[in-house]
């Protein structure tokens, strides 16, 4: 049976997820397809139904729909559950609709094992509250991290989405603050950049943290830019000269995606062969 998936998103005149998830079907020799689905939000709830009616296995879900495409869901995973919000979509045999979120494992796979030991118990600062600073923060749980910051340029529109995660971990501590103030990093182990700034054809010669902050930052510490195109944003080149370390934003795009990918076919596929269909992608622009 051919293995039928897709994405909706908008807008989405380029995905890196279909040049990854079909190098995964190669390699494991599976029949499959993978389709671009540009789906504006006043037509999500009519492109929801024509999925139902076709023979789909599973999609991913990108902005804007991660957290509209819940209303539709049958079940979620207890990520999905917990930060309301789901990338991924898999097609049950009765049509019925299960959602996950793979984001949080795959932010949490562009760590080593070391770094994920040595952040326990420590504290990170995240730029920016959106859908994938969520995710982050949701992921920086999970590895035991004890205290979150995060830097907002709008602190009041910020304090539902944190009231929210102080509900469900209440063993972490979480702060919101002004971007515009973030000043000293001496006291984080690692921060992380979910704001766009940075991203190729938005703000590619901009940094969201200036150099004289970054360098307030302890030997050892980590930048960890969620960006991955360009795969080394302004931020992390500045963190590389002052030798901090550094994780760019392409292991947690190819995780997510092999999550992903093992939840609709069951099949654990290879997240090398998957990063290297990334990179030669990204290689193009
Ligand atoms: P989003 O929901 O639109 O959130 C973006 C956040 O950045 C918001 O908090 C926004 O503030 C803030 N922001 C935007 N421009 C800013 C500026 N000039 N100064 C300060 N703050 C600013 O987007 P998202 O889905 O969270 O995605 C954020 C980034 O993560 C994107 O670059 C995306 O490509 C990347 N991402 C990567 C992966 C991966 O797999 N590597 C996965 C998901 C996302 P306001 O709330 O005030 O607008």
């Amino acid at each position: 049976m051919t293995i039928k998936l897709g994405i909706i998103g908008y807008p989405l005149s380029h995905s890196l997820s279909k040049v990854m998830q079909e190098a995964a079907l190669k390699d494991l020799g599976l029949e499959g397809t993978y389709e671009i689905m540009e789906v504006e939000p006043e037509d999500l709830i009519d492109k929801i139904k024509e999925i139902k009616c076709q023979n789909f296995t599973g999609f991913n879900v990108t902005i804007p729909h991660k957290v509209p495409v819940t209303v539709f869901l049958d079940e979620v995973d207890p990520l999905a559950d917990i930060s309301g919000s789901a990338n991924t979509v898999k097609i049950l045999p009765d049509r019925s609709f299960k959602g996950y979120n793979t984001d949080i494992y795959g932010f949490t796979q562009g760590f080593s094992e070391k770094q994920k030991n040595r952040l326990k118990g420590k504290k990170a600062a995240i730029l920016g509250t959106g859908g994938a600073a969520r995710a982050v923060a949701i992921g920086l749980n999970v590895i035991g991290v004890k205290e979150i910051d995060f830097y907002s340029r709008n602190v009041i529109n910020a304090s539902s989405m944190v009231n929210f995660l102080r509900e469900n971990f209440p063993q972490t501590v979480f702060g919101v603050k002004q971007i515009q103030s973030l000043s000293n990093l001496s006291d984080v182990s690692v921060l992380i950049n979910a704001t766009p700034i940075g991203m190729r054809g938005q703000s590619m010669d901009l940094s969201p943290v200036e150099e004289k902050v970054l360098k307030t930052m302890r030997v050892g510490s980590i930048v960890y830019d969620i960006i991955y195109n360009p795969r080394t944003t302004k931020l992390l080149e500045t963190a590389k000269k002052l030798d901090l370390e550094t994780i760019d934003g392409t292991d947690m795009l190819v995780h997510q995606g092999a999550k992903a990918f093992e939840i609709w076919t069951g099949e654990k596929p290879d997240a090398a062969i998957m990063k290297m269909a990334l990179l030669d992608s990204l290689a193009k622009w």
